[in-house]
């Protein structure tokens, strides 16, 4: 259930204190409490409010909810949608993410962090310039939306496997290449040997899943090595269930993430993070994702855009920043990468215990030569 939800009257996105608060203006009467709203307003709500996600309305608010032992919060006061239910694929869809910010969504009110506080300050500037509005960051989240719909795959990726083949993938810098010639006990009784050598080579001979996914993609530029970790995660999170693939938003990906390098190079509160660094950083993103949207991917635009935000930043209403911003690139070459392998289809006969394999392995090396057993640690 979202914390906020766009008023399509008012083109701005509230929360329930805030609906209440607008609600009481307009009816003149005081109601300060979800569960005590007279059926005028709900009546009023239900035509008024989306999603923030797939912008159904027949909105009901959700009071707050505490623990009876500890009393504390259960649940932040929300917005429920049962009828007509979310659309399929609509992030607040399903029960068990109850009152949680989907991953995506950025809360620019998070001030906790100097980067959040920084980019909050840039958007209630740009407000207040009028070069983007809560209507125009509602409408790009439907941009988002609908191109979301129109490209999800079902994921199949075992959970294991990223985490597996980088272990695995990993022997190949021990294996040293080109050395391979037929062991003897002569050979292994050089100090210069490498027991660690031998057995890399012998390991990733044993894995053909090794070699078709090794001639797959290590020439290719492909962010599995640094994301396996991730991907298992997600591949965990999302098994049996559709998820969005982003490669048709590659171009529009690109011009972000080199919008947000001049953002962070421009704006003197977030050198804090290095140009490099700030494509992984979801609310400088979700800025520069916006200054593109509303000029239609021109760069031009944006950055003149984003430097007339410059300009003037420091005295925004702070109120202006309090808005759901969209990430349209959360995770974007995670999810990429795993949809490529899962496609390629590696497949793997049996998750051994690569450590256990090898220490096997060089047992049955040093047998099968008869060199001395190998030195207990
Ligand atoms: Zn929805």
């Amino acid at each position: 259930m979202p914390l906020t939800a766009y008023s399509i009257s008012s083109e701005k996105e509230e929360d329930v204190e805030q609906v209440l608060k607008r609600l009481s203006t307009l009816f003149g009467e005081c109601v300060s409490a979800a569960e005590a709203i007279p059926e005028t307003w709900r009546a009023f709500i239900r035509q008024d409010l989306q999603c923030p996600c797939c912008f159904v309305t027949g909105a009901e608010l959700v009071k707050a909810a505490y623990s009876t032992a500890s009393k504390n919060p259960l649940r932040q006061p929300c917005f429920r949608f049962n009828n007509p239910k979310h659309r399929d694929h609509c992030d607040f869809g399903s029960t068990e993410k109850a009152n949680t910010v989907p991953e995506n969504l950025v809360a620019f009110s998070d001030s906790n962090s100097p980067i959040t506080k920084a980019v909050r300050e840039l958007v209630g500037t740009g407000i207040e310039l009028a070069l983007f509005s809560h209507k125009s960051i509602r409408d790009m989240r439907e941009w988002f939306f609908n191109k979301k719909v129109q490209s999800m795959f079902l994921v199949t990726l075992d959970p294991r496997f990223p985490k597996w083949m980088h272990s695995l993938y990993r022997e190949k810098f021990y294996s040293k290449p080109g050395k391979e010639v037929e062991l003897t006990l002569g050979i292994v009784a050089s100090p210069k040997f490498s027991w660690r050598a031998a057995v890399a080579r012998e390991q990733l001979l044993r894995h053909p899943e090794y070699r078709a996914f090794s001639e797959a993609f290590h020439k290719k530029p492909n962010p599995f090595f640094l994301e396996y970790s991730r991907m298992g995660t997600l591949a965990r999170r999302f098994q049996g269930r559709s998820a969005f693939d982003p490669s048709m938003l590659e171009e529009e990906y690109e011009k972000t993430c080199e919008l947000a390098r001049f953002i962070a190079i421009n704006y003197k509160p977030l050198k804090l993070t290095t140009s490099n660094k700030v494509i992984n950083v979801s609310s400088v993103l979700a800025l520069a994702a916006l200054l593109m949207y509303v000029r239609d991917w021109n760069q031009d635009f944006a950055r003149a855009d984003f430097m007339k935000i410059v300009g003037a930043a420091g005295s925004s209403n702070q109120e202006l920043g309090n808005v759901m911003g969209l990430n349209p690139f959360h995770d974007f070459r995670t999810w990429q990468a795993l949809k490529a392998i899962q496609e390629f289809g590696v497949q793997v006969a049996e998750y051994v215990d690569l450590k256990a394999e090898r220490v096997a392995i060089e047992q049955q090396l040093r047998a099968k030569l008869g060199a001395p057993p190998m030195p207990v640690e």
